[in-house]
């Protein structure tokens, strides 16, 4: 329960949620909705290591590649790579959030997703990073319960309920029953290793040497898990590999589906692995209740389609599918007395809320 003090601070303070996804880093606020939404980047001056810029600012200057600056993406592979970036980003996030309010009001509480089965050391890490980058208090809670509370899904009831999260370094499955989780899956491949896929693809299909961006933005304008009602063509340009000029080349929609077939197979053996393991009355429930998908690659084309048919339970895009993380995440305080036993513990001993 909320001490009375809590609740009286509850009244004007702010509560945030926060997403420190590989790829993209939201801000939730309750009342508000989404106020940040930024490439998780953070730009270093090469010689201290002190961080200058954090998001689209630092994603800028990447490409202009300084030499006096180091562009890292500290999430990249769902963990914290270092201490101080992440607790500069966490600063920046909290103050830019905090900033936006007219009024004095007392600092913030903040519930910070993470990803499922990091370490203790790296909870740790984030819980101290946001305490000291101004937080009032912190939790903590795993990416995949914070995306299917931000999705809607029953979590706290007893019925079964199913999430895919997949974003841009991790794909997480995670299927609830009983108020928890009770199977989950963390899998180091998705949006990235799509991109890198299509990289490889047009390397060797077509002698054309595109960068990530190019590949990212192909995967999200025509690439898909599924036969498409309509299949497309788009013209991609780079450099060819024989010549070294720069050539155009026309791909299709069938190609980049072939291009990205591994990756979308190897998530695919994931969520079946995870229904595997889940007991026979909860899968009864599944059938009801379907599958989610969420995460920015949640949204490619015909996975939904495609998984439907693969498991046999019907699967769907969540609404706003690339913000259920932050908007879980900052529900959780506002529904705190049901809510809280989702929260991610510290061990004992090493924090007051633990
Ligand atoms: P993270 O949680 O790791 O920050 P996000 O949930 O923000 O990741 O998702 C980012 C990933 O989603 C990137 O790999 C991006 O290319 C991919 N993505 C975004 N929109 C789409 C789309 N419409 N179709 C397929 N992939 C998408
Ligand atoms: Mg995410």
């Amino acid at each position: 329960m909320l001490s009375p003090l809590d609740y009286f601070f509850g009244l004007f303070s702010l509560d945030i949620g926060i997403d420190l996804g590989t790829a993209n880093t939201l801000v939730a606020v309750r009342g508000k909705g989404i106020v940040i939404n930024e490439p998780s980047f953070v730009a270093l001056e090469r010689k201290t290591r002190r961080p200058i810029e954090v998001g689209s600012r630092a994603k800028q200057m990447w490409s202009k590649n300084p030499k006096d600056i180091l562009i890292v993406r500290p999430l990249r592979d769902g963990v914290i790579a270092e201490f101080e970036v992440t607790e500069a980003m966490l600063n920046y996030l909290i103050h830019k959030a905090h900033e936006q309010s007219w009024v004095p009001i007392p600092r913030p509480r903040v519930v910070v997703g993470i990803p499922s089965g990091v370490t203790e050391v790296e909870k740790r890490a984030v819980y101290d990073a946001a305490l000291s980058a101004g937080a009032r208090e912190v939790y903590l809670i795993e990416e995949p319960v914070a995306a299917a509370i931000g999705a809607g899904l029953p979590v706290q009831e007893t019925r079964g309920s199913m999430i895919i999260d997949i974003g841009g370094g991790t794909t997480e499955v995670a299927i609830f029953s009983l108020g928890g989780i009770v199977i989950s899956r963390s899998i180091r491949v998705a949006g990235d290793e799509m991109d890198e896929d299509i990289v490889q693809y047009m390397r060797t299909k077509h002698n054309l040497m595109i960068g990530e961006p190019t590949a990212e933005s192909l995967k999200i304008e025509i690439g898909s898990a599924y036969p498409l009602p309509q299949e497309r063509i788009h013209t991609v340009k780079g450099r060819n590999l024989v010549t070294g000029l720069p050539s155009a080349v026309e791909v299709s929609s069938i190609e980049v589906r072939e291009a990205i077939a591994g990756s979308v197979d190897i998530i695919i053996d994931t969520v079946k692995d995870a229904l595997d393991d889940t007991p026979p009355e909860l899968v009864g429930d599944l059938m009801e209740s379907g599958i989610c998908l969420a995460g920015g690659g949640g949204q490619l084309k015909g996975l939904a389609e495609r998984i439907t048919e693969e498991v046999n339970i019907r699967a769907w895009v969540a609404e706003d599918a690339m913000t259920c993380v932050a908007r879980g995440a900052g529900r959780v305080l506002e529904d705190y007395a049901n809510l809280r036993r989702l929260l991610v513990g510290l061990e004992r001993g090493s924090t007051k809320h633990g």
